[in-house]
């Protein structure tokens, strides 16, 4: 008898431990996540501390990527936000906390940050001339 409800107990503790672990990866941000029951809903929760972690491997920053299309990506000041649940660099940070309506701010945000990547790419050309010409012709 004993056993019989061991090894039931541990089926259903390995479930258990799948299921967490999918919902422990970081998420994406999509127009939906600022949608009512979108991933970043918890963004205005008042008791949201919006703690931020330093990044165990390389983190990109998941509202720069969204707003560009994945044109855009940035890893500079990107941590990890437990409350929103996604990378972040601290400047889109900012704009998640006060910003109600990041979906009307997208085409402008996608012009910035387009014209921040285009500065930094020029600067990378100066600099390495030659790997800017390898990756022009893959
Ligand atoms: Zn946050
Ligand atoms: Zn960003």
């Amino acid at each position: 008898m004993t056993n019989f409800i061991l090894a039931s107990d541990s089926t259903c503790d390995s479930t258990s431990t799948l299921s967490s672990q999918s919902r422990m990866k970081c998420s994406y941000v999509t127009d939906e996540s600022f949608m009512k029951l979108g991933n970043l809903q918890s963004r205005f929760n008042l008791k949201a501390s919006h703690d931020l972690f330093i990044p165990s491997g390389r983190a990109k920053c998941a509202i720069h990527r969204w707003a560009t299309d994945r044109k855009v990506t940035t890893e500079r000041h990107v941590y990890f936000c437990n409350d929103c649940n996604i990378n972040v660099c601290i400047d889109c940070h900012r704009l998640l906390k006060s910003e109600e309506n990041m979906i009307d701010l997208k085409p402008s945000l996608c012009k910035e940050f387009m014209k921040e990547n285009e500065i930094k790419m020029k600067d990378k050309k100066k600099i390495k001339k030659l790997q800017v010409g390898s990756i022009a012709s893959v």
